[in-house]
């Protein structure tokens, strides 16, 4: 997607309006969304930006490269989320230093994350990344599997499930990602009435740069969005 016209400020301006749109479209409250800031390959100066236009959650994928941006906007107010692949060797240290973890994607991943958590004498919030699309290449509980996943994932004391993540696959519109993020938000109600006692289901991590309207319009509580913030990232 080509970078917005603007400064960073406006373009966060523009994007905190048009989710309020999508809110009050469906009739949903605009302030049970949040804008996320995925701000991978950006630099600290530009992700500033961003918070001194108002954004409070930022997201990383990588720990190595989150590390010193955590660091650097340690500040009042800035919530940091890991959104991405999450390595086993690499919880010890996610644990803790991020709100939400949106991609817990396994049972292997989710027991490392309980059993981490514990030794630091916490309970780490978390999401479940769903495979919606049955990608290959991509992570994430099929929605099927989830079911039988919810019973096992609520022994886990540590580990306070707030939700479902997905990362749909490419669409040529945004119309066309609906089905998939109603397909989260009925996939989510439907584990709700499952009714595990450490387990709710109210947030909805789903919608990206060119389809978050749609998202929002379908129960997104967060919205991921880089590119219609920073612009076109640099590859490698
Ligand atoms: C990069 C990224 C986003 C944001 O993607 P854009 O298309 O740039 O808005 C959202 N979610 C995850 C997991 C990402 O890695």
């Amino acid at each position: 997607m080509d970078a917005e016209p603007g400064t960073i400020a406006d373009r966060v301006r523009s994007l905190f309006d048009e989710i309020r749109h999508a809110a009050v479209r469906a009739g949903r409250a605009p302030e049970s969304v949040r804008l996320l800031a995925a701000s991978k390959t950006v630099s600290v100066e530009r992700v500033r930006e961003a918070v001194d236009a108002g954004i409070r959650h930022l997201g990383e994928n990588r720990l190595q490269e989150a590390l010193p941006k955590i660091e650097a906007l340690d500040r009042e107010g800035v919530v940091w989320h890991f959104i991405g692949t999450l390595q086993r060797r690499k919880v010890k240290s996610v644990v803790g230093r991020f709100e939400t973890i949106h991609s817990v994607d396994s049972l292997v991943l989710a027991e490392e994350i309980a059993r981490q958590a514990k030794a630091a004498g916490l309970r780490q919030r978390v999401l479940l990344e769903v495979n919606l699309g049955g990608e290959s290449s991509k992570g994430g509980f099929a929605p099927a599997a989830l079911a039988q996943a919810l019973p096992l994932l609520n022994e886990f004391e540590q580990l306070d499930i707030r939700g479902l993540m997905a990362i749909p696959p490419p669409t040529a519109t945004a119309e066309e990602a609906r089905p998939y993020f109603r397909q989260l938000r009925e996939l989510a109600q439907a584990l709700t009435a499952q009714g595990c006692r450490n387990i709710n289901m109210q947030e909805l991590s789903m919608g990206m740069s060119h389809d978050y309207a749609v998202a929002v319009e379908e129960g997104a509580t967060y919205v991921r969005v880089g590119t219609a913030i920073f612009g076109v990232r640099q590859l490698g």
